[in-house]
């Protein structure tokens, strides 16, 4: 690779970051199409997002993405918002415009929704089940609602959070974690989210019980992609259900903020399919 003062520069930012295979994705990307860029990981400590805002407003990226912890500070700390990113409160991409001001899109939900129409999955007249409350199930739980979903039920070790989720979303509804809710709710749905961590690579943590799942007939959707298949999926797979992981999520995410970043339209769907043995292969070390 060889830089130059044309070379495009964009970057990824979280706490931690050394897990992140964006900087993987989007070299494979900016390879393909040929282009003069360079995407870099940056470790940035919850607290410093200001600072790196400034930081890529001096060095004039062309721009960068945010993973935990930084999203929902970014909403507050760029100049203007994308419509998704200003109902969902939360930015995963960030834009620097020529005048050096920050434009904050997000593309988790777009993503993902791309992945389920990959599935054979629609949101809208669907009864979706997500379990966690944390930043990406907060921007799902109003996509959800926007693209028509039936309902949105909302399960969370911290009831609080799902409540004031819901709150806002007349769709949605929070429900204690207990065993009979869960297995209720999983009954009632047609696609069922893990939005927590339980059960990511390097946690040590997982779901203690996944007999809600036993009465289910949903499509099983794990956000997680590393491990490829989690416990939550494996169960899902050997009760016959449909699963997917959150690779599709990913790659999906990323593409469109590479579009964002570097004005360029792509074949998504091809450039998907491209990638994804690619991603598989770099995170398992099996090709298929
Ligand atoms: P977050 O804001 O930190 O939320 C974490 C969620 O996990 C919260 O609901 C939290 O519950 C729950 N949780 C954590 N430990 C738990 C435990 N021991 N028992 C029960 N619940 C627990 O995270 P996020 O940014 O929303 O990300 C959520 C997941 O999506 C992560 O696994 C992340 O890797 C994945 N993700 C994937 C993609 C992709 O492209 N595939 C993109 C973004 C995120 P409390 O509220 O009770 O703390």
């Amino acid at each position: 690779m060889i830089t130059g003062p044309e070379t495009k520069l964009m970057a990824v930012i979280g706490d931690p970051i050394g897990h992140s295979l964006s900087p993987f994705l989007h070299s494979q990307i900016i390879r393909e199409a040929g282009l003069d860029a360079v995407y870099l990981p940056f470790l940035v400590k919850a607290g410093e997002t200001g600072k790196f805002t400034e930081a890529a407003r001096l060095l004039k990226l062309a721009g960068f993405n945010a993973t935990m912890p930084h999203k929902n500070a970014l909403a507050g700390l760029v100049d203007e918002l994308d419509p998704e990113a200003e109902s969902y409160g939360s930015v995963n991409t960030v834009k620097v415009l020529p005048d050096g001001r920050l434009r904050g899109y997000n593309t988790d939900v777009r993503g993902l929704f791309m992945a389920f129409e990959r599935h054979g999955v629609k949101v809208k007249d669907s009864r979706i089940m997500i379990i966690g409350a944390g930043g990406v199930a907060g921007a799902l739980i109003r996509g959800c609602a926007e693209a028509g979903a039936e309902s949105v039920t909302m399960v969370n070790r911290t009831f609080e959070k799902a409540a004031a989720l819901c709150g806002s979303v007349p769709v949605a509804k929070a429900l204690e974690w207990t065993g009979e809710n869960m297995s209720r709710a999983a009954a009632e749905a047609d696609v069922i989210v893990n939005c927590t961590s339980l059960g990511m690579s390097g946690t040590g943590m997982d779901f203690e019980d996944l007999s809600f799942l036993d009465d289910s007939r949903a499509l099983i959707c794990d956000l997680i992609y590393n491990p490829w298949e989690t416990r939550f999926l494996k169960h899902a797979a050997s009760l016959g259900l449909r699963t997917m992981n959150g690779m599709d999520m990913l790659i999906y995410q990323g593409l469109l903020a590479f579009e964002i970043f570097m004005d360029v339209s792509l074949d998504l769907h091809s450039e998907r399919d491209r990638l994804l043995p690619l991603c598989r292969e770099r995170l398992t070390g099996a090709s298929e």
